[in-house]
């Protein structure tokens, strides 16, 4: 079994962020939204929580503010799986991934399978496409490597509701099996239109969806693609209506 997500403690490393209230106050935000506190890792201008979720300080920092915003002016703080922001209307019908012309083949028929599993979703207007250009790109694609068990990671959409701006693979799983690599990519799109993981507790639970999802592909952990559960589909459906 591959794991996206770590479960060993990490030391938190705020690395060129002041150790006093910021970095404290967005750490208390992010548990506030059911993030275990060692499952965040600030890294530099980013913060990378359960292994393959980011996102950036800047981000951070608007959450931050509306939060609170949100308990000053007195808003229920609802019992915490998708994010705060989802990817709004002007994106959400052609979200454009760019590849990086490092990207191995296999990979790349990775990330085709995944715009085709997504696509395949019924009853949502979500859409997604491959364009050959960057500068026309919503996501890039490109390869990283860490002696590290995150086989890909992507960020979220951010307070701006478009689509996370990365989707990073670890080169050191190159040799996964294709169907392992079509589970982890599908995933990590889910991370770019706002899914947390089902088998975690961070962000919202989407009313009417299973609490319990085995075979979810926002599951933490990577299987051989076996196509969406049901839970999968009627998430999608309820987050992106036709
Ligand atoms: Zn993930």
């Amino acid at each position: 079994m591959f794991l996206f997500s770590s479960c060993s403690k990490k030391d938190k490393d705020p690395n060129g962020l002041s150790p006093t209230s910021p970095v404290k106050e967005m750490t208390n935000y992010l548990v506030s939204q059911g993030f275990d506190e060692q499952h965040i890792v600030f890294d530099k201008d980013r913060v990378v929580i359960e292994s393959d979720i980011i996102m950036t300080i800047p981000d951070l920092e608007q959450r931050v503010a509306t939060w609170k915003r949100e308990i000053q002016a007195g808003v229920p703080q609802t019992e915490q799986r998708r994010n705060t922001y989802i990817v709004s209307n002007a994106y959400n019908a052609n979200i454009k991934f760019y590849i990086d012309p490092a990207v191995p083949a296999n990979w790349r028929t990775a990330i085709q399978g995944a715009v085709n599993n997504w696509n395949a979703v019924n009853g949502t207007r979500l859409g997604m496409s491959i364009v050959t250009s960057q500068a026309s790109a919503n996501t890039r694609i490109f390869m990283g490597y860490e002696n590290s068990n995150w086989i890909a990671r992507a960020y979220l959409p951010g307070s701006d509701s478009k689509p996370g701006v990365t989707v990073e693979i670890n080169s050191k799983y190159n040799d996964l099996a294709a169907s392992q690599k079509l589970f982890a990519i599908t995933h990590e799109f889910g991370h770019t239109i706002g899914f947390h993981h089902t088998n975690q507790t961070s962000g919202t639970h989407i009313p009417g969806t299973p609490t319990v999802d085995a075979n979810s592909v926002m599951n933490s952990f990577v299987l051989p693609w076996n196509g969406f559960t049901a839970g999968d589909i009627l998430a999608t459906q309820i987050l992106y209506p036709q």
